[in-house]
């Protein structure tokens, strides 16, 4: 069993170290969010003072921070953890951020004799909870194989998506498909509704037919249509529509960054853009739906 360290021990990052505990790893955490420092302590980490604490005696570290900015100034920074860790350690950054800072880290990492990992996840909270992560990982062969016995331990599918920072390309392609499918769907369902036709009705025929897709099966936008979406309970997220908008504005910078015609992506950033401004980044992203029949704005 090995010594982790755990960099951001938020709503995702908590219960991902606590796993580890689970596992049998000696979990060396850092947060300064007095809430996350007392959760993560409850769950068996060890709570240091420093981020360059929590890495100085560490064979693999992970990271989980809100966006590229925190990602940056806590590998890179006065006092950053590629500096404090010894030499070979294995870094795994698991926070959802942009494809350049992604590949910058891994850069300075390799400079400094580390092995590295862009590791971003689907599955929310509940799948970090239960250790049943989807995790789509960036970096070579042989740091995704030093990597993967604890990628095992807070992930139920572990995806080597090839070189250095193509974790992230990964999920901003995949919530790119999830924003826009989700903005197709909502925009059929309210014109079948307008011209007549049961929402249910609809979900029956479209749901086995060639328009089915993962937004309409398990987060459909029309409440009562599938048990247990969150617009059966109000919208109470689920997935936040302000985090929706981050990862579409992530896939803008990565069109932008690889010169890709996105013209779907970019109108789905609009869109969420607006409905974000409306004051609901706090709803799930499945009620876009209600700007879409013309319900708030
Ligand atoms: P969160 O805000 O709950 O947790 C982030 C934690 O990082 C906070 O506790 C914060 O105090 C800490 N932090 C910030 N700067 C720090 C620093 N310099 N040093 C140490 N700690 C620092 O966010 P979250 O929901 O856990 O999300 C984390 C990442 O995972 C984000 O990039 C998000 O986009 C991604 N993600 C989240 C979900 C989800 O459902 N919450 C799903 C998939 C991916």
């Amino acid at each position: 069993m090995a010594k982790v360290g755990f960099i951001g021990l938020g709503n995702m990052g908590g219960p991902m170290a606590g796993n580890l505990v689970d596992a049998g790893h000696e979990v060396i955490g850092f947060d300064m969010a007095p809430g996350a420092i007392e959760a993560a302590t409850e769950r068996g980490v060890e709570v240091v003072g420093s981020a360059a604490e929590a890495v100085a005696v560490a064979a693999v570290v992970f990271t989980m921070l809100p966006a590229g900015t925190h990602v940056r100034q806590v590998y890179l920074g006065e006092d950053g953890i590629l500096a404090a860790a010894p030499k070979g350690t294995v870094f795994i950054d698991s926070s959802t951020i942009d494809v350049a800072t992604a590949r910058a880290v891994h850069e300075a990492a390799s400079a400094l004799g580390h092995d590295m990992l862009d590791a971003p996840v689907s599955g929310g909270v509940a799948g970090a909870e239960a250790g049943s992560l989807t995790m789509m990982v960036g970096g070579t062969a042989k740091a995704f194989s030093r990597g993967t016995p604890y990628l095992e331990v807070v992930g139920g599918k572990v995806v080597h998506a090839g070189q250095a920072g193509n974790g992230q390309v990964a999920k901003v392609c995949n919530n790119m498909i999830l924003g826009i499918s989700m903005l197709a769907v909502s925009e059929a369902f309210t014109m079948g509704e307008k011209l007549g036709l049961d929402p249910q009705t609809l979900f029956e025929i479209s749901s086995t037919s060639s328009g089915s897709c993962w937004a309409m099966l398990n987060h459909n936008p029309v409440p009562g249509v599938v048990e247990g979406s969150a617009a059966s309970r109000d919208y109470a997220p689920g997935f936040a529509a302000g985090m929706m908008l981050k990862d579409l504005k992530l896939s803008q910078e990565a069109a932008a960054l690889s010169n890709a015609a996105t013209p779907l992506g970019a109108e789905a950033t609009a869109l969420y853009t607006l409905f974000v401004n409306a004051g609901n980044a706090a709803k799930d992203y499945s009620a876009i739906v209600k700007m879409i029949r013309g319900e708030s704005g």
